[in-house]
């Protein structure tokens, strides 16, 4: 992936730490290996797989996660490696954690699902032809017969999920239609996870959306109304945060969530001026904006965080310095005055419409 690239292996398996956290595990270590390719067996090469096999006995480790995605022989070879209690997952299936126990919405929770059955679909088959190998050939057929099986029953259930899905997306869509008619404009937030977009959508609405210090604690979208001092509106959506390595299929299942930001009137990318790898996050998040056929929406680059940042000053010398970029702290609410005033600024001809409805 070439956004992993922006990305160092540390600063990779840092982010790897903070996304078991937020699923609730307790990261006792990490390491890495450098191999010119991975071992297709094992991913990291027979030496490696002792060293963590001595760590997982001497911290008692339950659970051993990988950054990059493992082919199911991978993964089932590994945990034979490790012992038959630890649990062996890449960042796809810890993703699918999070977002599985963070999903608020019934279509949240059947994207997931989906998501979920797909990714455990081709693992299915290749657990079976393994204990039919196991056995020495003495089950051979019946294993062939049960992978089918419970294909089937996984297909079938895909396939219930997939309209299920579809009719809800379906009551969404003609909601939003008639949110459309309403002739205020739509601005979305985009941002690398944690960057403030709940924050600046609770600041801004006194909306009480979840903001925490975890990765990816909006997964649904949320739309509130902002008034602004003169009266003029538009309507504020905060969408699931951006994340480098964000599985295909995660990018694909949350694809119908995603193309409301291809409709909105203005882009909203906030940034955590704070973070050392802000540049990176950009870059990920741009990448992502690209996918989504947005280039052509007008943007608006928000540097949030200023608060915490260690040199203030010069970072809103230099965002001045720069076309649509302004700096604000969501958190204690400085530059919010002057937020409200570019989006209006970026909204002139939308806004045209909001001012003929203000008596
Ligand atoms: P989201 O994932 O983009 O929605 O990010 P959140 O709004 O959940 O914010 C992530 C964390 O950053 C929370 O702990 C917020 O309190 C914190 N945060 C957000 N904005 C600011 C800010 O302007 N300054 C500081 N110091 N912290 C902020």
């Amino acid at each position: 992936d070439d956004t992993s690239e922006l990305f160092s292996i540390e600063e990779s398996l840092k982010e790897l730490a903070q996304l078991a956290d937020t699923a609730g595990l307790l990261v006792v270590d990490s390491t890495y290996q450098k191999l010119s390719t991975p071992n297709p067996r094992t991913y990291i090469g027979s030496g490696k797989v002792a060293e963590i096999k001595t760590a997982i006995n001497g911290y008692g480790v339950e659970t051993v996660i990988f950054d990059d995605e493992l082919s199911p022989g991978q993964l089932r070879n590994l945990e034979k490696a490790f012992g038959g209690n630890v649990r062996v997952c890449d960042r796809t299936a810890l993703i699918l954690d999070i977002f599985d126990q963070r999903a608020a919405t019934r279509e949240a929770a059947l994207q997931v699902a989906l998501a979920q059955m797909e990714y455990q679909l081709p693992r299915l088959t290749k657990m079976w032809t393994h204990l039919e190998r196991q056995s020495g050939g003495q089950v051979k057929g019946m294993g062939e017969k049960q992978i089918e099986v419970d294909k089937r029953i996984l297909r079938t259930q895909i396939g219930v999920l997939k309209k299920e899905l579809e009719s809800v997306r379906k009551h969404r869509k003609q909601y939003r239609t008639r949110r459309l008619s309403v002739p205020v404009p739509v601005v979305s937030l985009v941002g690398y996870t944690n960057a403030g977009k709940s924050t600046l959508l609770n600041q801004l609405t006194g909306a009480n959306v979840l903001a925490e210090d975890r990765l990816f604690a909006t997964l649904d979208p949320t739309t509130r109304r902002v008034q602004m001092k003169n009266g003029k509106e538009f309507l504020l959506t905060d969408t699931v945060g951006f994340i480098q390595k964000l599985p295909t299929t995660l990018v694909a299942a949350f694809r119908a969530t995603l193309e409301e930001i291809s409709e909105s009137s203005l882009l909203v990318h906030v940034i955590d001026i704070s973070h050392p790898l802000a540049e990176q996050q950009i870059e990920a998040v741009e990448k992502v904006l690209s996918e989504l056929d947005s280039t052509s929406i007008p943007k608006l680059m928000v540097w949030n965080k200023v608060d915490k940042a260690t040199n203030p000053e010069e970072i809103k010398l230099k965002a001045k310095s720069l076309e649509d970029t302004i700096c604000i702290s969501a958190l204690n609410g400085s530059g919010l005055d002057e937020f409200c005033n570019a989006v209006q600024e970026k909204l002139k001809d939308s806004m045209v419409w909001v001012e003929a409805l203000v008596p």
